[in-house]
């Protein structure tokens, strides 16, 4: 994809404005919150759910266990809260299993997903690896694009998906699991964090996943996507975020001077619930940032936004 895209190529195939529809609604996906808390999601690979459900984690966050039955060893993806009962869960499962735990990865520095990292490494005395230097740990190591874990005889490729957030990775396991963390999730849509996150960034990285070609989607929150409906799900996203920024442009036609928290009431509507005001926000935000880069939208000094020309 183009990065720097234009007004008019936003529009594209959706002339009307229309909110694109999520392919997944066509699914008989669980409900939110009835998700098994631990169950097998593919190849010795196990998701347990953390006891943190939110309206922005969802049914809680994933926690991923791959085992390689051979030599015994498991990595962990996103340890996710400080919480005894996870951790009772996780053991439980490296019991039935009969693994060791060697590593843990990171998606990303939100604490939903890294907050017992530190606790947990020195418990198990195994490393933390992420994307970003302060959060790596004792044997972990700093992540970059490319790097492949061996885990016995499978391997988790890194892929740099930033946008969530500047520090988020993706994982691909064996060539057939994609784990996304909050780049893509596993029922709704995710947000873009504001100022750490970047729209550019996060359509870039949408792209990039989309041309790794389907996969299986193992995602920070929610039920798992599958792959045969994985493409429309990373093209809905896409469709889904240009039709945020077209919202903008929108409302700023209609509204010439205007703040950032009006222009998300007048987006989002009455239906947000308040708790995802400030998170909506924060999209909006980082929408904002990207039309002003592109010089499309101009700020004063009272961060009031109205486009440019
Ligand atoms: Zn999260």
């Amino acid at each position: 994809m183009s990065s720097k895209l234009k007004v008019g190529q936003l529009v594209m195939g959706n002339p009307q404005n229309l909110n694109p529809v999520d392919p997944r609604e066509k699914l008989d996906l669980p409900s939110l919150g009835s998700m098994p808390q631990i169950s097998g999601v593919g190849t010795s690979i196990v998701r347990i759910i953390a006891p943190n459900a939110s309206h922005m984690t969802l049914d809680g966050t994933n926690t991923y266990l791959i085992s390689d039955p051979i030599s015994g060893s498991a990595v962990m993806i996103d340890p996710g809260p400080d919480s005894d009962s996870h951790l009772n869960s996780v053991r439980q499962v490296l019991i039935a299993h009969q693994v060791e735990l060697v590593g843990i990865l990171l998606t990303h520095h939100h604490l939903d997903h890294s907050e017992t990292a530190a606790k947990w490494a020195n418990l198990f005395g195994v490393g933390v690896s992420a994307r970003r230097e302060k959060l790596v740990l004792g044997p972990g190591k700093l992540l970059v694009e490319g790097d492949i874990i061996q885990l016995g005889s499978r391997h988790l490729q890194v892929i740099e998906t930033p946008g969530h957030v500047d520090d988020h990775l993706g994982f691909i396991i064996d060539d057939e699991f994609l784990f996304t963390g909050d780049h893509i999730l596993g029922r709704s849509t995710s947000v873009i964090s504001y100022p750490d996150g970047n729209v550019e960034k996060y359509l870039d990285s949408l792209a990039k996943v989309k041309q790794i070609g389907p996969r299986t989607i193992l995602p920070g929150h929610g039920p798992v996507v599958s792959e045969s409906i994985s493409t429309e799900v990373i093209d809905y996203y896409i469709a889904h975020r240009l039709y945020r920024i077209e919202q903008i442009i929108s409302q700023l036609e209609a509204n010439p001077v205007i703040g950032s928290d009006d222009l998300t009431r007048l987006i989002y509507g009455d239906a947000l619930p308040e708790p995802l005001f400030l998170p909506a926000m924060q999209s909006t935000r980082a929408a904002l940032k990207y039309l002003l880069e592109i010089g499309q939208v101009e700020a004063d000094n009272r961060g009031r936004y109205r486009l440019s020309g």
